[in-house]
């Protein structure tokens, strides 16, 4: 059967099935196999498609560009006129500028003066920049030496007609929406919006606006899942903070599953609290429950409430982050209808602070990527990594990702670098 026929709970059957210790590339697998993208289509106006994935592919109608034209200001010459090894004297018969073509013919020992973008006149086949020649009046002199079809942008060049130019699943960004624009498109197909419910669980936290009692913390966790959320252009839904309690859980996760394609939590999986959210996620779902072998992020819940998923991340700010870049952002995006999101760039770095580790977890510390001064990109430590340490997200503009087997770092040593910039 296939894992998408079958219940999570039945993964638990696989040999070499451990949730004490799962490994980050293997918890990834499992989720994967269970995402079916949103199946609704929409059109919108190209503009309102930004952020959003294609539902068909694009097909060209058109040669992009039209047709052949200037890549420089100069002349348009015909290159039998042109000697490999002598300059050449032609007569300028007229001007081609950018939307205003010449439309005569260019004969034998003439030429057009031609403006980037100008249509190439009938007869030329070739463009010699205005810096290399000598203009006299209504001669101009081209010296030897240039090449046939230099400086010539080709009909279809950028796009060829009937081409595919996007394939359903691709995702559109300002390159895609120009593109689009070029084709003389102005509407798309694109799938509906992914709905993604989050709610942070904990009787400490307090929203933004109350006084804090001892004992209590303001929520940050649901304003930083409202960025990484937005910034891949869900639709969200802020269900506030729900206290410790059973009855309030089961009502919110009820709630959220019945309105959203994806319910997101933060806290209440560690030990100790995940009994009774795991009794509860039992009775309304079906939903494994995870020690990742990753730091920061140990334990991660994963499942289905109804047609929901559920993505259970742990409460530790950074530990939240940390999951949601390496589990959520990816399935959001398969959800979105990227059949194969890109991972996320990984460089190699050279570590310039030591690093302390213990072997038997994949560990993502918080780094800053900088060039350094032989050009090699070089990373080192924010410094403290602890799990709550939220500032050490804001400081970083990578994961430092050190493997399971590793130990201490040296400074000095390469390091594997995945980068966050323009992703937070
Ligand atoms: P938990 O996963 O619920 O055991 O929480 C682990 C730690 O993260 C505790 O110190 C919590 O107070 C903290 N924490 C949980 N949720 C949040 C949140 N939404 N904002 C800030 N800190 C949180
Ligand atoms: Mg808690």
């Amino acid at each position: 059967m296939s894992d998408v026929l079958r219940p999570l709970s039945a993964i638990a059957a696989d040999s070499d099935y451990d949730p004490n210790s799962m490994p980050v590339a293997k918890a990834r697998d499992y989720i994967r196999a269970f995402l079916q993208p949103v199946a609704a289509v929409e059109r919108l106006p190209i503009r309102a498609a930004l952020g959003r994935v294609l539902a068909s592919d694009i097909r060209s109608t058109m040669n992009v560009p039209p047709q052949d034209n200037s890549a420089m200001d100069g002349y348009a010459v015909r290159s039998a006129d042109l000697a490999a090894e002598r300059e050449a004297v032609l007569r300028v018969v007229g001007t081609a500028f950018a939307g205003r073509p010449f439309d005569g013919e260019v004969g034998a020992g003439q030429a057009v003066r031609i403006m980037t973008g100008g249509v190439m006149p009938a007869g030329c086949d070739t463009v010699v920049m205005q810096e290399r020649v000598k203009p006299d009046g209504d001669r101009v002199a081209v010296p030897g030496g240039q090449q046939r079809g230099q400086n010539v942008r080709l009909a279809g060049g950028d796009i060829r007609a009937g081409a595919v130019v996007f394939a359903r699943g691709q995702l559109v960004r300002p390159a895609e929406l120009g593109m689009i624009a070029s084709l003389g498109i102005g509407e798309v197909s694109v799938f509906r919006k992914l709905r993604v419910a989050f709610f942070s669980t904990g009787d400490e936290l307090i929203a933004i606006g109350s006084p804090l009692a001892p004992g209590q913390i303001y929520d940050s966790n649901r304003y930083t899942l409202y960025g990484l959320l937005a910034r891949l252009g869900v639709d969200v839904m802020d269900m506030g903070v729900i206290r410790d309690d059973p009855a309030a859980i089961e009502t919110a996760f009820k709630e959220a599953a019945g309105a959203a394609d994806v319910v997101i939590t933060s806290g209440g999986v560690s030990v100790g609290e995940a009994d009774f959210v795991k009794q509860l996620l039992a009775k309304l779902g079906d939903v494994l429950f995870w020690k990742i072998a990753m730091k920061p992020g140990r334990p991660l819940a994963y499942g289905k409430i109804g047609s929901a998923h559920f993505f259970g991340l742990p409460g530790n700010p950074v530990s939240a982050m940390v999951t949601f870049y390496q589990f959520v952002r990816e399935a959001l995006l398969v959800l979105m209808g990227v059949p194969d999101p890109a991972p996320l760039p990984l460089l190699k770095a050279l570590c310039t602070t030591p690093i302390k580790k213990a072997p038997g977890r994949t560990e993502f510390q918080r780094g800053v990527l900088e060039p350094g001064a032989d050009g090699q990109w070089t990373v080192r430590s924010t410094g403290d990594q602890g799990s709550a340490i939220l500032s050490s997200m804001s400081q970083a503009n990578c994961f430092i990702i050190l493997p399971d087997g590793q130990g201490n770092t040296p400074a000095g040593a390469t390091v594997d670098v995945q980068v966050l910039e323009g992703l937070i």
